[in-house]
């Protein structure tokens, strides 16, 4: 598969690269890791006029943990994400859902804010980055704009940006105390799948009583954009997570999301293993042993 012609441009700050972003807007795509673009260029789904790197744009890159929470820039690798000590240690999930992407290879080319601006409903960062209420940096010569992740995407591969804006960086806040977590994802083999079905689960426990206080839920493929499970939340709210909760818990989530069916799955299957999911995930936020589970 051959690609279109295109022009290319390497900027090397953030204004330049703004400047050319402004100038040529819808004819220009930017690229990061290339992972998800090269394939849709090949494949002529996009033929940009112009592709800008944004590689040596400064302004876009590195972690920096402050005491409010956790600053990421866009061009933050998987593998940067999956291996960071600040990372695992304040924003453990993240990690975890890093580690999940593609394989080795795709995990150090791969960026998160190519997954993120690439909006496909099965992003393996998504999940993990709604239940830590992540906000998005926008930029664009206009100015900047931060925007909670959960309005960040707008439907299968379309986002809220702008056609001049570029993703800055993404900022997660400080995780609250007495929180556990997990991310799972369901595949159809080991490595280099997208998820089937994918859910991540953030639970904030009263430390004497382990009554869930209050629980965050996140689902990744079965929906137009990775969703937040509001009513699954809602239910597990002060409650004793005991299996007959979990079980209806599943069933809410399930009644929640809107899979479709494709060559990889059917609705009713994705439906089915939300539920599945959900519960495992909870429990192995509790500590309690799961089957082996996904990917
Ligand atoms: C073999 C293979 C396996 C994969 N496995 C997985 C998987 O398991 N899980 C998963 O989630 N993904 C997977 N992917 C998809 C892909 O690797 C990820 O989505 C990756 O994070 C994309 O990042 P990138 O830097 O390569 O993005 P790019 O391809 O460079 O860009 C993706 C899109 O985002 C836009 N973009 C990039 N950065 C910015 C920015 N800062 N601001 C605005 N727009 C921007 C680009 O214009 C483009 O539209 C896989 C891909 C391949 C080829």
């Amino acid at each position: 598969m051959r690609m279109r012609r295109f022009e290319f441009s390497s900027p090397s700050s953030l204004t330049e690269g703004l400047a050319l972003i402004g100038q040529y807007k819808e004819r220009a795509k930017v690229i990061a890791g290339g992972t998800d673009l090269l394939v849709q260029m090949k494949s002529k789904i996009v033929n940009p006029e112009r592709v800008i790197s944004l590689l040596n744009v400064p302004e876009l890159s590195g972690l920096k943990k402050n005491g409010k929470g956790l600053r990421v820039g866009a061009l933050a690798k998987h593998a940067l994400l999956e291996s960071a000590p600040e990372v695992k240690e304040g924003w453990g999930i993240l990690a975890e859902a890093a580690h999940k992407v593609g394989s080795p290879q795709i995990r150090n080319l791969g960026t998160v804010g190519g997954n993120l601006c690439n909006a496909s409903p099965a992003a393996d960062t998504a999940p993990a980055l709604l239940v830590l209420e992540a906000e998005a940096v926008l930029v664009s010569q206009k100015g900047k704009r931060r925007i909670p992740l959960e309005a960040f995407f707008s439907g299968p591969g379309m986002t809220v940006m702008e056609k001049d804006e570029i993703l800055q960086e993404i900022f997660i806040p400080q995780v609250p105390a007495n929180s556990v977590w997990t991310y799972l994802k369901l595949g159809r083999r080991k490595s280099l799948d997208l998820a089937l079905v994918s859910t991540a689960v953030l639970l904030i426990q009263d430390s004497q009583s382990g009554i869930c206080q209050r629980a965050r839920v996140a689902l990744g493929a079965v929906s137009p954009t990775p969703m937040r499970a509001k009513e699954t939340e809602e239910f597990l709210r002060g409650k004793e997570l005991n299996e007959s909760i979990l079980r209806r818990a599943g069933e809410i989530a399930m009644k929640e999301c809107r899979p479709i069916a494709d060559i990889r799955a059917s609705a009713e299957y994705r439906q089915e293993m939300v539920k599945v999911l959900l519960g495992r995930a909870i429990q192995k936020s509790m500590g309690i042993p799961i089957p082996p589970t996904g990917i």
